[in-house]
């Protein structure tokens, strides 16, 4: 089994990972991955936004940094990506960061529910307390749904984050799972298996089995990335990923250079 490409990972302008690129590279190799990506949590307009992400001064630097790793490890593929947060009336702020550098992809994902609330911030965590668990997983899908119908991405995200702490709906999601496939098929957007999830309370890969196979079902192509925010993180639990892929019918993965898909054989 040869391993995927790992096309989800961070770097410290994020302030919340740890390790240059190069290091992550250096991991990457050790491992005997062929190809991996960077795609850190990208800037918002306002800097003040919240305090997880680079500064819009720094996207430059984060490129030379990208770009570093390439020049220190030429036998690896780096692609250079962001990590982009999708949330309604942020289109034009989104369109002017991908015209910005030459970006090989772009990951949307949803992390927030509202202009104030992310999901997943271990700090916001008591608002789970005052929200019905569905409400919320509705709110998320219905916000996932219009990324990948956005047309801006070519991967989304971690696609059932709202499981991260363990907080699950005991109504049947599956009608929010259609939406979004549909609107990902329709597009020809990915979705990513992200082994992150194995390292949360929810201690499952995003998203879960019975999104994956229904995406297999509808054609939706699939990513793979660790969402590693340390170097040790590169990788892991990518062959648990590959196996749930081949599992629900998977053959081929995706990559992409200057925004271009390209297939890959899973084999
Ligand atoms: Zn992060
Ligand atoms: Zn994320």
């Amino acid at each position: 089994m040869k391993l995927p490409p790992d096309l989800h990972m961070h770097t410290p302008l994020c302030r919340h990972a740890t390790g240059e690129p190069t290091d992550y590279a250096r991991r990457a190799a050790e491992l005997g991955l062929a190809e991996i990506g960077f795609s850190d949590h990208s800037p918002m307009r306002d800097d003040d936004f919240d305090d997880w992400r680079m500064r819009f001064d720094q996207l430059d630097e984060y490129v030379e940094k990208v770009r570093r790793a390439q020049k220190d490890f030429p036998q690896l593929t780096i692609r250079l990506a962001l990590e982009i947060d999708y949330l309604p009336g942020h289109e034009d702020w989104i369109r002017e960061l991908a015209a910005r550098h030459p970006w090989d992809y772009l990951i949307g994902s949803v992390h927030y529910v509202s202009d104030t609330w992310a999901i997943d911030n271990p700090h916001k965590l008591s608002e789970w307390k005052h929200r019905d668990t569905f409400e919320v997983w509705s709110a998320y899908f219905e916000r996932l749904t219009l990324a990948a119908d956005s047309g801006l991405f070519e991967i989304i995200g971690h696609a059932d984050l709202p499981k991260k702490f363990g907080h699950r709906p005991t109504r049947d999601c599956a009608p929010l799972y259609e939406k979004f496939l549909n609107a990902a098929k329709a597009r020809g957007c990915a979705i990513e298996l992200n082994t992150a999830g194995l390292r949360k309370d929810c201690r499952e890969i995003y998203p879960s089995r019975d999104i994956v196979q229904l995406a297999f079902q509808k054609g939706v192509p699939i990513t793979f990335g660790s969402d590693a925010h340390a170097p040790t993180e590169v990788g892991m639990n990518f062959a648990e990923a590959w196996q749930l892929a081949r599992a629900v019918g998977y053959s081929e993965a995706l990559t992409f250079a200057g925004r271009k898909r390209q297939n890959l054989k899973l084999d």
